[in-house]
């Protein structure tokens, strides 16, 4: 039998990279891929940490892949054997109440939501097997490369669909708090909406330099300085929209405190312990909350407007791994060292 190697949630602490047999189709809407190219994500550090309950012990971790259609069952429609594919974060039937209506993330399929790399067996290896493969997978433009298309099945996923659900005008002053690769990610799709100015909100001298080289039309300030500075430059005492993806001990405070009366705050952050929502004080400010939990149901105009040259999140790249050095990747993305922003594990 055909092993391969895996990079495996042992337990709390510990991920391995284990032998493991090459998997199989199970179910006819299944396909299986050869990961070409793989990424490590914030969320595989949660697993590593213990704080995704769901997290099944002794599967492969990783769910930002793409590669290569190896098999597919016999009901898979839209992919075929051979066609290079990004693999959606999530999983997702397409018919229920919630697929119908955008919300993939809360689909009530058995297999739906977050499973690959968290309940059954992700990318940090050199095959997967994706369940419901007809919308979790998404076909690759000829012109577009494994790298730009590297994370349109999650961070950057996420920073379309939170750009989207934030209803960004062109006459807004966007507050994007935490310049992470889903800030950065969001803030690449929050220009693509034209608003008058965005303003980005990071602690690190390095992440800000980062922002400052890409996007140089960006604002640029620290949390001390957050509140003071987008008042001063948004045109109604407060930013008109805030996208909250720190996640940080403060940062959702500082995100409705931004917020101009009767914005949008968009949380996108997955937080380690609850937050506060001070109510006395918010009153009359008249907020609209929206909380976070990606629907990565726009994967395939993700792929077209990086085809047509609108998105590009190749700058976030910063470092090159082969599979069997993912020890070594995920210290360096764990402790932020050497200015990493994403690291691209290849086979
Ligand atoms: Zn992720
Ligand atoms: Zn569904």
């Amino acid at each position: 039998m055909f092993r391969m190697k895996a990079y495996t949630y042992i337990e709390k602490g510990k991920f391995a990279l284990i032998d493991k047999p090459k998997p199989e189709l199970q179910e006819a809407t299944d396909a299986i891929v050869r990961v070409t190219l793989g990424s490590i994500c914030s969320s595989d550090l949660h697993i590593k940490h213990g704080s995704v309950p769901r997290a099944v012990p002794g599967i492969t971790v990783g769910h930002e892949m793409v590669g290569v259609v190896e098999a597919v069952g016999a009901d898979v429609k839209g992919v075929k054997v051979g066609d290079r594919v990004t693999v959606n974060v999530e999983t997702f039937c397409g018919e229920c109440f919630y697929c119908r209506h955008g919300y993939v993330n809360n689909c009530t399929s058995p297999h739906g939501g977050w499973a690959l790399g968290c309940r059954i067996d992700g990318g940090q290896t050199e095959y997967v097997r994706v369940p419901l493969a007809s919308h979790g997978l998404n076909r690759i433009p000829d012109s577009v490369t494994d790298e730009q298309a590297l994370f349109v099945g999650d961070v950057l996923a996420t920073g379309f669909w939170a750009a989207r659900i934030s209803e960004i005008t062109p006459d807004d002053t966007v507050l994007i708090v935490g310049a992470g690769p889903t800030g950065i990610c969001t803030l690449i799709c929050a220009m693509l909406k034209r608003p008058k100015r965005i303003i980005v909100c990071e602690p690190s001298e390095e992440r800000r330099a980062f922002v400052k080289e890409h996007y140089p039309d960006v604002l640029l300030t620290t949390p001390d300085a957050c509140e003071e500075f987008v008042k001063q430059h948004s045109d109604h005492g407060g930013a008109d929209r805030v996208l909250e993806v720190a996640g940080a001990k403060d940062t959702f405070q500082l995100a409705w405190r931004c917020a101009r009366p009767n914005a949008i705050v968009t949380v996108v952050a997955l937080y380690d312990a609850p937050q506060v929502l001070p109510l006395p004080d918010m009153y009359g400010k008249n907020l609209t909350f929206k909380t976070g939990g990606v629907d990565g149901c726009d994967c395939e105009e993700v792929l077209r407007l990086i085809e047509q040259g609108k998105i590009d999140t190749t700058p976030l790249i910063t470092h090159r791994f082969p599979l069997y050095r993912i020890e070594e990747a995920y210290r360096i993305f764990e402790n932020k060292e050497d200015g990493v922003i994403k690291i691209a594990v290849y086979n």
